[in-house]
Order: C-alpha cells, then sequence, then structure tokens
C-alpha cells in the first residue's frame, strides 16, 4: 500500500499539471460515470494530501476523495490520451497531462462535511504544516499497544506505512514491541523528526530512501535498489551485521535489528544525520 509520502506527491503533481485550466473529466470503466460529468470541464483549485487519503477540489462543492487501498494505482498516461486499456475508473485530461486511476479502494465526491470525518478520524500527518503532533504523543502516552502497531494506526498518526515504520524504529533504537506508553516524550519526539524528514525524501523523489548518504558512500539519486533501507526486507543489520529478526506486530511482518533494537531496555539513539 503507498504510504502518506505517496499520496502528498501525487496531490502535487496532480496541482502541478492541471491547476489552473479546466481539465476534461471521464470513467472509461464506467462504474464512476456520473462523478466524473459532474467534474467534467472544471478546474482544479486545490489538490491535498491528508495521511493516505487524496482530496482534489473542483469548485463543484463536492469534493473527489480518492483512496488507493492496496492495489490502487493514479499515474500519468500518454498524452494525447490514447484509447483506454486494463479497467480506468477515472481519467483526468489536462493541458499538457493525461492521468489515469484504476484499482482505488474509494473514488467518490463527497460534501464537506464528510472530508471533515474522514479527516477528524486521522491523526497529525507529519507532511502537513498544519500538524500537531502533540496530539500523538497524548494518544501513545495512554495505551500499551506495542509502538510498531500503533504507528500504523491512522488515527494516531495518518500516513506511516509498513516500510517507514520498519526504519524509524531503528533508526531511533527502538524494539517494535515496545509498549507504545513506555516510550520517552524524547523517543517520540525523535521519532516524529525522523518522520517528517523521511517522508519529505520520499515525498521529492517519490521512493523512500532512509539510509544516510555518507554511510552508504553515494547521494541518494544514485544509491542502488538495495542500499536505500536499513532493515526492511533485509537478513543482516546493515550497522552491526546481526541477523535481523522479522516478528508479526499490528497484523503486519516487521523486521528489526535485536542489536540496534533490544527489548526492555532503552539505548542510545543512533540517528543518522
Ligand atoms: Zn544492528
Amino acid at each position: 500500500m503507498p504510504e502518506g509520502h505517496t499520496i502528498h506527491r501525487l496531490a502535487r503533481r496532480l496541482g502541478e499539471t492541471l491547476g489552473g485550466r479546466p481539465v476534461s473529466a471521464s470513467s472509461p470503466q464506467g462504474r464512476f460515470e456520473g462523478g466524473a460529468a459532474a467534474i467534467d470541464g472544471r478546474t482544479l483549485l486545490r489538490a491535498e494530501a491528508w495521511g493516505k487519503y487524496l482530496f482534489c477540489d473542483f469548485g463543484t462543492g463536492m469534493a473527489l476523495h480518492v483512496h488507493l487501498g492496496l492495489i490502487g494505482k493514479f499515474r500519468t498516461a500518454a498524452h494525447p490520451p490514447e484509447e483506454p486499456t486494463g479497467a480506468i475508473r477515472l481519467r483526468l485530461v489536462g493541458e499538457g497531462t493525461t492521468w489515469d486511476l484504476s484499482g482505488p479502494t474509494r473514488c467518490e465526491l463527497v460534501p464537506p462535511d464528510e472530508q471533515d470525518r474522514i479527516v477528524s478520524r486521522l491523526g497529525p500527518d507529519p507532511l502537513r504544516r498544519d500538524a500537531d503532533p502533540a496530539a500523538a504523543r497524548d494518544r501513545l502516552a495512554r495505551t500499551e499497544r506495542p509502538i510498531a502497531a500503533t504507528l500504523l494506526d491512522q488515527s494516531i498518526i495518518a500516513g506511516i506505512g509498513n516500510v517507514y515504520r520498519a526504519e524509524l524504529l531503528f533508526l531511533c533504537g527502538i524494539h517494535p514491541a515496545r509498549a507504545s506508553s513506555a516510550v520517552s516524550d524524547d523517543e517520540f519526539d525523535a521519532i516524529w523528526s525522523e518522520t517528517v524528514r523521511l517522508m519529505r525524501i520520499g515525498e521529492r523523489s517519490g521512493r523512500i530512501t532512509t539510509t544516510d548518504p555518507a554511510e552508504i558512500g553515494r547521494p541518494r539519486s544514485r544509491m542502488r535498489r538495495e542500499d536505500r533501507l536499513y532493515v526492511y526486507h533485509r537478513d543482516h543489520c546493515r550497522r552491526c551485521g546481526t541477523p535481523l529478526r522479522t516478528d508479526r506486530i499490528g497484523g503486519r511482518p516487521i523486521t528489526h535489528c535485536p542489536s540496534c533494537q533490544p527489548a526492555g531496555r532503552r539505548r542510545r539513539r543512533a540517528l543518522s544525520r
């Protein structure tokens, strides 16, 4: 499933490529015909992300709400547009760019109060300037659930997915099974600031890179795919060589280093800079 940085990047690129001019909208697959007709010929005024949720305002009084889910894709296609292939739920054609949406969990027009309701269920989003991390810190302090589970809980922090949670806990030296309430304020601040830093890198580049270029010996733009992460889908710790462990926490597997992320006691943070 795409993590928050992907949706923020998508919102930004939709705004850059479609904003300011009328857009033609259609539903080649037919499942969003009415919605597409309502925005056809309108101008995209604003596209924004909240965690993994995308909202586009075409000035109709209803927002286009898209949630990609596990298999959804919203990507640019040939321009001028060609005959659609596959099940394209929504096609948006601007002056120089064509976008095709396929396989979303949600693609609907929602009134403002429904958009507010969706957003009100989400925790602060590290990529939004209006994010208030204090709300997430307070929620974590009150639950014994493992930190690896609460980091995936979109109602606590919106946007973190399975790759970032593993990398964040490694970088902060925190065992994934540690009770959320046992994460200190300093540790929470480190998790939050690393989330903001890493997700901004991801938003700019379109891919998740958590490793420090100084450690890898080349800039992020020239890193090999296998050098981009510390623990996710790896066998041995990049820093200490210890065989990594994978446990199922919060319904998803998480890989961690028993040495860099010891259980029970706190360890000096090993943040990359
Ligand atoms: Zn290690």
